[in-house]
């Protein structure tokens, strides 16, 4: 079977690229190697993306308006998002409905594991398991998640920082009750001494995870006291972990070669928010690859285009990371500035539509000053 393009992985990042080549009449082929993956993820997902990849609303479980977040000395401080709201939906369906567009849209989808990638002159040949007759295509999109096959075998350099997370996914009890309708998130070192733990409620189960930089503490340790600390007795019904990759791969583009979202290492410090830029780079490395097999233009493009529109997020969040997530103190005052509406209405604003928009300046010296203040404080 041949094809302009052959998209490795079907994840949101994969299938939006798919549907993007194949509306615009580009022969694609979309290889996914389990068609019932439960991709380990909250499945928090802001308004913006909602609105831009045009959602349906039966696959957001839950629209939620409210936050809390929780210090480590057990300081709360609740939030409500006036403009917008955290959409909450399972991957499970989330990932397949994405992918049926994909084949609605004219994209071939292909049950089957990428083994290898060979080369010879403009054709790229994709060798593949289940004794599927292998694939050839003209161009690659890698869209096959934080390991990666295809940036492997195709040489690109290594995904770097990486976050191993696990999550556990609970009935609803008396317990849990509280956590239904809003996002609760703790900063706290014995849930995590470099990430945060979270609480995300769906409609039949509500999911707690947490996560920590891979190989540099006990995750399973970390997860079992937060449960602990919560409160919950009951067992959870499905345990998952995977890894987070939260640094952009130094390159992402070959010439005829692209890779996107977690394959790519697209997922935001600090927060772990990866799901957005999945689909933001799916989208646009499509668009580059139309661009590329009609007019001739270079594949850099999309690699240029998502650093101008995502860099001063990815910096801002890397900043944040490093300043207060490095021991109880500094996370204290971190939930310390969290209490100021001007820092929840930026935070919320740049979150649910991804747009860094200036404060006025005099709000920007405040929120200066008042970092100034619980920093030299420590709470
Ligand atoms: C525990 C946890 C919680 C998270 N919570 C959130 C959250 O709440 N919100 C958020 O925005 N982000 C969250 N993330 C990050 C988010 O899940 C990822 O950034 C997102 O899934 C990336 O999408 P993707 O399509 O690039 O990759 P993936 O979703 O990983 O998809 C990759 C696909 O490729 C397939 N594949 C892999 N290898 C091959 C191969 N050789 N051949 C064929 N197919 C292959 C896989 O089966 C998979 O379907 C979380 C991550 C974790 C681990």
């Amino acid at each position: 079977m041949r094809f302009d393009v052959a998209v490795v992985g079907g994840g949101p990042s994969g299938a939006v690229a798919a549907a993007e080549l194949a509306k615009a009449g580009i022969s694609t082929a979309l290889i996914e190697r389990n068609l019932e993956n439960v991709k380990p993820c909250g499945g928090a997902i802001p308004l913006g993306l909602i609105e831009e990849f045009g959602i349906p609303e039966a696959l957001v479980e839950k629209k939620l308006s409210r936050m809390s977040v929780r210090s480590p000395a057990g300081r709360m401080i609740f939030m409500e998002m006036p403009n917008g709201y955290v959409g909450m939906v399972r991957r499970e369906r989330f990932d397949s409905y994405l992918r049926d567009r994909a084949k609605r849209h004219g994209s071939e989808v292909i049950e089957a594991r990428m083994k290898e990638i060979s080369r010879s002159g403009d054709t790229y040949t994709i060798t593949l398991s289940k004794e599927h007759p292998p694939v050839e295509a003209s161009y690659i999109i890698g869209a096959d998640g934080a390991n990666s096959r295809t940036a492997e075998v195709l040489g690109f350099p290594q995904n770097e920082l990486q976050v191993i997370a696990m999550q556990q996914r609970f009935h609803y009890s008396d317990t849990l009750k509280p956590y239904e309708d809003l996002v609760e998130i703790w900063f706290d070192g014995d849930v995590s001494p470099d990430f945060y733990g979270w609480i995300f409620p769906k409609t039949d189960h509500i999911a707690i995870g947490t996560g920590t930089e891979f190989r540099k503490h006990n995750l399973r340790e970390l997860q079992d006291r937060f449960v602990q600390k919560i409160g919950i007795s009951e067992k959870p019904y499905l345990d998952e972990a995977a890894k987070i990759p939260m640094k952009p791969r130094k390159s992402f583009t070959q010439d005829n070669a692209i890779l996107v979202g977690d394959a790519a290492g697209l997922v935001t410090p600090a927060n772990g928010e990866g799901i957005f830029f999945a689909m933001r780079s799916g989208k646009l490395g499509a668009e580059a690859m139309i661009d590329r097999i009609r007019n001739n233009k270079p594949l850099k493009i999309y690699e240029k285009t998502f650093r101008k529109l995502y860099a001063p997020i990815f910096f801002g969040l890397q900043t944040l990371q490093s300043v207060y997530y490095k021991n109880d103190r500094l996370r204290e005052s971190f939930v310390a500035i969290c209490e100021d509406r001007d820092v929840q209405r930026i935070t919320f604003d740049s979150y649910l539509y991804k747009k860094m928009v200036p404060a006025p300046w005099s709000v920007q010296m405040k929120i200066f000053m008042k970092n100034i203040y619980h920093l030299a404080k420590g709470s």
